[in-house]
């Protein structure tokens, strides 16, 4: 049994508290202690008490945090998954149950809902000193330089996700323009948080004329950095857009409203992917043209959650690449970083935050 010093909240009765909880990990064949471990909603949420599908591990009154993190291997037993002493990794955060899915390595189409998140659902997360794994978890990164945007690498593996099922509905027609390419092709992305920025970034991969909306405008250093990777911004309560629609509409607002909105303007074969969840967002109304609309023109409605190790993969590379085509202006996608000592970033969120991480060697 080791000490652990943790941030640990009482999910699902919200509250946080930063101490010591003591968890077995010793015997674990992989020790990890994190580099940066990044905060998102969710993290947010379950210190609110806000997430009442957040629980404890079998036995603990308390959830260790943690879902986003970059580690350095302390140590490692000799294991055919080539995990070694001083490797820097990023741990999987979902782990299988026994379903089909989960057994052939697709826990993120898990049947039965029976697994569990790191630092969400049942399993202590990634925000300690030091905590154990097994390395069939763990995806190694291939150089340092990836050691601070490495931590993106589990966002941006739900954003791989969604595009992977993009990619098999968008075949049902032909979905590209009179050049044989999507760089007349549409993409708006709703909402300007973290996710949307990557969804931003695979979008210009992809090709599309990209487009991110939100209700207010944002600042100055957003606007820079979307300038820098060829997406526009528009506040769509003050602009008028021209009216040639959207092929791919991608939500991460989680707000019917505004889903509608946009998703009413979706052309002809278009595709709207559902990322974002907020559970009280206000109604909407739907009437029978939404629905006339939506079959007359075979628009495709994709619920996407999570992502599996092939993912995490493809988030690699795609932040290697990205590392070198946008230089440090990837890393300016990181805008706090905070001490593991300062929990208010579980209470605030600062307007200019895109990613904010915990450093660990501070
Ligand atoms: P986030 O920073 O909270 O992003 C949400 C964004 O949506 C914010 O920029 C927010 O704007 C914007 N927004 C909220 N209401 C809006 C509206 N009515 N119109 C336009 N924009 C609106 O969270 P994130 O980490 O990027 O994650 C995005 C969403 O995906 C969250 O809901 C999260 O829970 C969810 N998520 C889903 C998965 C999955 O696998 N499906 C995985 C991770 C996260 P302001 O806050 O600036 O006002
Ligand atoms: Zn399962």
């Amino acid at each position: 049994m080791g000490r652990v010093y943790s941030i640990t909240s009482p999910a699902p009765k919200g509250g946080i508290s930063y101490k010591q909880i003591t968890v077995d990990y010793e015997n674990m064949p992989v020790i990890l202690k994190p580099i940066y471990t990044g905060i998102c909603g969710t993290d947010r949420g379950i210190v609110k008490g806000s997430l009442n599908f957040a629980y404890c591990p079998l036995g603990y009154g308390d959830l260790a945090l943690g879902h986003e993190s970059i580690c350095r291997v302390i140590s490692a037993k000799s294991n055919k998954y080539g995990i070694r002493s001083g490797d820097i990794v990023v741990p999987i955060v979902r782990r299988p149950g026994q379903c089909l899915n989960c057994i052939t390595g697709r826990s993120d189409n898990c049947s039965d809902g029976d697994k569990h998140e790191a630092g969400v659902t049942g399993m202590h997360g990634f925000m300690r000193e030091e905590f154990g794994d097994s390395p069939e978890y763990l995806l190694k990164v291939s150089s340092d330089t990836m050691k601070e945007v490495g931590v993106l690498t589990e966002p941006l593996k739900n954003v791989e996700k969604a595009f992977e099922v993009y990619d098999l509905v968008s075949r049902r027609s032909i979905s590209t323009d009179r050049f044989g390419s999507l760089s007349e092709k549409r993409a708006i992305i709703i909402g300007t948080g973290s996710e949307a920025f990557l969804y931003a970034l695979k979008c210009r991969d992809y090709g599309f004329q990209t487009l991110i909306t939100n209700r207010h405008p944002i600042d100055d250093l957003k606007m820079k950095f979307l300038d820098t990777a060829g997406v526009q911004f528009f506040d769509y309560t003050k602009e008028h857009r021209d009216e040639s629609g959207w092929d791919l509409v991608i939500d991460t607002s989680g707000d019917p409203g505004t889903i509608m909105r946009f998703l009413r303007k979706t052309n002809n074969n278009g595709n709207v992917i559902l990322f974002g969840t907020n559970g009280s967002a206000p109604a909407t109304g739907i009437d029978g043209q939404d629905i006339d609309h939506i079959i007359e023109r075979n628009i495709f409605l994709i619920g996407s959650v999570d992502g599996a190790r092939v993912h995490y993969e493809l988030a690699l590379k795609d932040l290697e690449r990205w590392n070198v085509q946008y230089g440090d202006k990837i890393k300016s996608l990181i805008t706090h970083r905070y001490s593991p000592d300062d929990t208010s970033v579980f209470t605030k969120k600062d307007p200019l935050e895109i990613k904010s991480v915990i450093d660990w060697s501070k």
